[in-house]
Parts: C-alpha cells; structure tokens; sequence
C-alpha cells in the first residue's frame, strides 16, 4: 500500500465519522426538540383539565358569588358617578332564575345572563350550561356583570345612544339588535362585540370597567377600538356629571 492509498483511506474514514457525529447530532436535535413538544402538549393537556374543571365549577351559580360579583361591580360604578343612591343605576336589580331564558319567554340554554328592557333588570340563571360548550369563552360573573350593565346604561340614557359620535363609533343602536355593519374581527374587542352595535357597546364598556378606564396595550394600534374606547369615556364622563 502506497503512503498515498493510505492517506486516502484514513481521510474517508475522517470524513465517515465527520457525517456519523452530525447525524448522532441530529438525532439528539430531534428527540430534545420531541421531548419539548412532549412537555408542550402535556402542559396544555393540564391547561383543558384545568379550564374544565373550571368551567364545569361554573355551572352552578351560588348566591354568595353573585352578591360578592354584584357588590364589587356596583363598587366601580359609584367610583366612576354612574350609581348614585336611588338613581342612575341604583336601581338594577339582579335576578336570580333557576334556569336561563331568552328573554321572551324561551329556554335558552346558552346564555350567561341577560339585562331585560322590560322589567329593567339584569337575569342571572342560577343552573348554567354555557360553561359546559367550548364554543363559549370562560367568562366572569363579574365580566357578565359588567356587560350587562352596559346595557343597562344604553337603556336608560339612550340620548347619549343616539348622537353622531356615539353613532359614528358604534354605529346605530336604535333598536338594540341591529346587526353591526362591519364584522372586520380587528375593530372589536371580543368576538361576541361582533354581533351588533348593542353588544359591541356592553363589550367595549365591560373591558373600560375592567381596566379603569386604561386602554389595554393590546388594543392601542387598532384605530376603530380607541375612537369606541373614548366615546365610552367621554358618555361615561358625561352620565357621571348629571344628577340622576
Ligand atoms: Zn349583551
């Protein structure tokens, strides 16, 4: 063997274990980058049991939950002049029902809570299966409350409802089932505000309760949400000065 045919051999041989290292380190790549996946789906795994246990926790509503999330929500109200003793929104009730209805009369097994224009109360269903449908988001009692005081407030001062900036921001909510005229998903705040121009409101207004009034960061560079977020401010500004 000649000293050239043995260099030639030797630098193969390098050169086969050079590509046995890189696939014994691709190998290693891919079962670290299966084990984070592994711990990715176990944690989300976690995450549903959790989010089901939760949810199935909410079907039944105690008493105590709904005072406590009634009193706290009736906390910021007075904080920002929309309650006063016996007038603007003093006098929403909360009504307890066994089951959930649709406000004319149905059973609606999906629905979280309701204000009624009727009676001028806010519907609470005590047994409640729209935790149970993934279809729905986990909500609060206290959000559900938020929202359906928003509506609350639309029926009482519907003055401030009906003028061009409020109209120019939400559209019109004259008649409070009027489908919203652009469902594009970055001018809403949640999927459900897409509705309509009544619940487009009682979700831009449970979120300014929420947050104090600060425009989450989320929402900062979506133009359509600031105009809605400072016709909310300014009606609740405006509401807060009047006397009742
Ligand atoms: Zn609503």
């Amino acid at each position: 063997m000649s000293f050239k045919s043995i260099m030639k051999g030797a630098r193969s041989n390098i050169k086969r274990a050079g590509s046995c290292i890189k696939n014994v380190g691709s190998r290693i790549k891919s079962a670290s980058s299966s084990i984070k996946k592994t711990g990715v789906s176990l944690k989300s795994a976690k995450a549903h049991i959790k989010n089901a246990d939760y949810r199935l926790g909410e079907v039944w509503l105690s008493e105590k939950k709904l005072k406590s999330s009634f009193y706290k929500v009736r906390s910021e109200l007075r904080d920002m002049g929309l309650l006063s003793d016996g007038s603007k929104l003093d006098n929403v009730k909360i009504i307890r029902e066994t089951f959930s209805y649709d406000g004319l009369g149905g059973m609606f097994g999906g629905v979280y809570g309701f204000y009624h224009f009727d009676d001028q109360n806010i519907h609470i269903p005590t047994i409640r299966t729209a935790p149970l449908d993934p279809r729905y988001p986990v909500r609060y009692m206290v959000d559900i409350l938020r929202h359906e005081f928003g509506h609350a407030l639309s029926d009482k001062y519907p003055y401030f409802f009906n003028d061009e900036v409020f109209v120019g921001a939400f559209g019109n909510v004259c008649g409070a089932y009027k489908v919203a005229k652009d469902g594009d998903e970055k001018n809403y705040v949640s999927d459900y505000a897409r509705t309509n121009t009544a619940e487009d409101f009682a979700e831009t207004f449970l979120l300014y309760m929420k947050h104090r009034g600060k425009l989450p960061k989320e929402f900062s560079r979506r133009k359509a949400i600031r105009i809605k977020w400072e016709t909310v401010a300014t009606i609740c500004k405006d509401i807060a000065k009047l006397k009742k």
